[in-house]
This record gives structure tokens, sequence and C-alpha cells, in this order.
């Protein structure tokens, strides 16, 4: 019997250590892999949603705005490592691509002369975001 009790107190350790493992894992996954409380990169134009993007997966985003004289508006967005660059934008003050790499909510990227932004920001619930591009 003095066995089988150990081994019912082994089990119990294993059970509690599986359970605070998993709690543990819980808390410590970051927010973005739980698909909730997620961090997202929202451009705007000219103030419309132009796109809405997860910050945790990589991609490049270019806007272009074809204006009336003939010219292209260009804004380059690379979402990279769970940060946010203006790699590229043909505006005339570069203030945007000089603004460098954002990462946190609440942080944005503005390109006053192609009346563009791009905000971090942290989504309480997947249901607030109208459309992601994933
Ligand atoms: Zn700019």
């Amino acid at each position: 019997m003095k066995t089988m009790k150990q081994y019912i107190r082994k089990a119990d350790i294993a059970l509690l250590l599986l359970l605070l493992l998993t709690a543990g894992a819980i808390w410590l996954l970051p927010a973005a892999k739980s698909r909730t409380g997620s961090d997202y990169v929202q451009i705007t134009v000219d103030g419309k949603i132009y796109g809405t993007y997860d910050l945790h997966r990589d991609k490049t985003i270019t806007v272009t705005q074809p204006q009336k004289d003939g010219t292209t508006w260009s804004n380059t967005v690379q979402i990279q490592n769970d940060t946010v660059t203006m790699t590229e934008a043909n505006c005339k003050n570069q203030v945007c691509v000089d603004t460098g790499t954002i990462s946190k909510n609440g942080q944005s990227i503005i390109c006053l002369p192609h009346r563009l932004a791009v905000q971090i920001f942290k989504a309480e619930d997947d249901s607030d975001i109208d459309a992601v591009v994933r």
C-alpha cells in the first residue's frame, strides 16, 4: 500500500506541475499567439482605413495613390519581427521614413504629404477588427 500511496502522490505532483506549466505557458505566451488581445498595424489613408495587419506576421505593404497630375504617391510599410518601418516613400519631406521603426502599442508613423498614417494598436478582441489581412 505504501508504494501505491507514493504512486498517487507522484501522480498528483505530476498533475499539479502539468497544470502549473499549462497556466504558465498561457501567461507567458505572447498575446498575439492566442489570437485575442493581439497587436495590429493599421494603415489609414486620408482618414480612411486602408488595411489592418497582424503585427506578428511579416509583410510588406506598398500603398500607392495615383494623383491627378500623373504622379503616384507611394509608401512602403514593412512589418518584420514585430516591428513596423516605413522603408520607402516618395514624399517630399521623408519624415515618415526618418521616423524609423515602431513596435509598441500606440506608436505611429505619419506621412503628412501623403495623408497616410501607420499605427500599432492592441485589440482586446478580434471582433473589434473588421478585416485583418492574414
Ligand atoms: Zn512621407
